[in-house]
């Protein structure tokens, strides 16, 4: 976004709008938390605003302030669409391309004739938005969308809400701020949100500290499922449905699993499969250390992407058929996954 842009999204933003806040498909806590920081922004700002989430995301994350007044496309189908028609500016977080929410929800932004504002940390954003904001080098949409309230001159705009909702979304993005995306620039952001009323201690709990049994339980069959492939630094994971609901699998059960298999020491890329029977789809997640860029990798083999160090795919194939396919085409890669340093 250049300084004349700024200016054109000030002007709009400088009278009440009907605004739409869109994450991606399946929201993680950066793409919900840049949301709902956004919704409470703009409504304070005396906007009309509302989120419209593709579909449903993990209970812990339903802690975040107005978490409940979040619209759900898939299942407040109706609601959803009239947001949208009725809105002169939508926001787009998270995401590079209209295809990640989704085919209902895209065929609708599809035909979207208003403002789109994208803000995204994504690789290859798609040219679709009247104004983008977008860095890759950025840990998280939740820290693009500070430095957005930066451009418009508003950060002491920012109350304990939107501080928590942004900081769940940094912390998240970043595992805990150990991530090489994490900057001084990150930390001092995050000390500013603290000051500004995040909750830094109770937000790592609901986070982290409120796994069910099940959940704990179906971690245990992950890691007893882990292949390790030494002479490729290699790790990968598989889960099957009947194993998900074995574990009586509720949705985000499953977040954080593969970087267990990455914590191997001399490990630089880890896979998990999981099967999604209902979708027909194996549900793929990839992860790095170094220079290896899973988001090329995904691109090439399973009709996906993100960043180079993680990323996310699918394959219509069984889980065999994938699995020997992942396995067949990874000898090609030798030569990146041995020389892939730490960073
Ligand atoms: P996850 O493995 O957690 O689903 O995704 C890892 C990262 O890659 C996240 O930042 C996610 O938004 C992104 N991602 C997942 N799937 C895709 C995809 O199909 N395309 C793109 N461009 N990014 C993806
Ligand atoms: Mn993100």
């Amino acid at each position: 976004m250049n300084v004349n842009e700024i200016k054109e999204v000030k002007a709009l933003l400088s009278t009440p709008k009907n605004i739409v806040i869109v994450p991606h498909r399946n929201p993680d806590g950066d793409a919900i938390g840049a949301s709902l920081a956004m919704y409470h922004y703009l409504k304070n700002k005396g906007h009309r605003a509302t989120v419209v989430s593709p579909n449903d995301y993990p209970s812990f994350l339903k802690w975040l302030p107005d978490t409940e007044e979040v619209f759900k496309f898939d299942t407040q189908n109706r609601q959803s669409k009239s947001c949208i028609e009725e809105a002169s500016i939508i926001f787009l977080l998270d995401f590079n391309a209209l295809h990640r929410v989704g085919s209902d929800m895209q065929n609708t932004l599809e035909d979207y004739k208003g403002t789109f504002i994208m803000i995204d940390h994504h690789q290859q954003p798609d040219d679709i938005a009247t104004y983008l904001y977008s860095d890759v080098s950025i840990c998280s949409t939740c820290q693009m969308v500070y430095h957005f309230l930066e451009k418009l001159e508003d950060v002491n705009s920012i109350n304990a809400d939107i501080a928590n909702c942004l900081y769940a979304g940094i912390m998240t993005d970043t595992g805990s701020f150990r991530f090489p995306s994490t900057t001084s620039t990150t930390h001092r952001i995050v000390a500013e949100l603290i000051d500004r009323g995040a909750e830094n201690a109770k937000i790592h709990n609901n986070v982290y500290d409120t796994n069910s049994y099940g959940r704990l339980q179906l971690l245990g069959r992950a890691l007893s499922n882990l292949v390790v492939i030494e002479n490729l630094k290699t790790a990968y994971i598989t889960l099957s449905q009947q194993e998900l609901n074995e574990f009586k699998y509720e949705k985000g059960d499953t977040e954080g699993v593969v970087n267990y298999a990455l914590s191997l020491e001399d490990v630089i890329f880890a896979v998990i499969f999981i099967e999604d029977v209902e979708q027909q789809i194996i549900k793929i997640s990839l992860r790095s250390k170094g220079s290896f860029s899973v988001n090329k990798f995904s691109r090439e083999h399973f009709d996906g992407g993100g960043h180079d160090n993680a990323a996310g795919g699918k394959s219509l194939l069984s889980m065999e058929a994938t699995i020997s396919n992942f396995l067949s085409v990874l000898p090609n890669y030798k030569n990146e996954l041995i020389n892939s340093y730490e960073a």
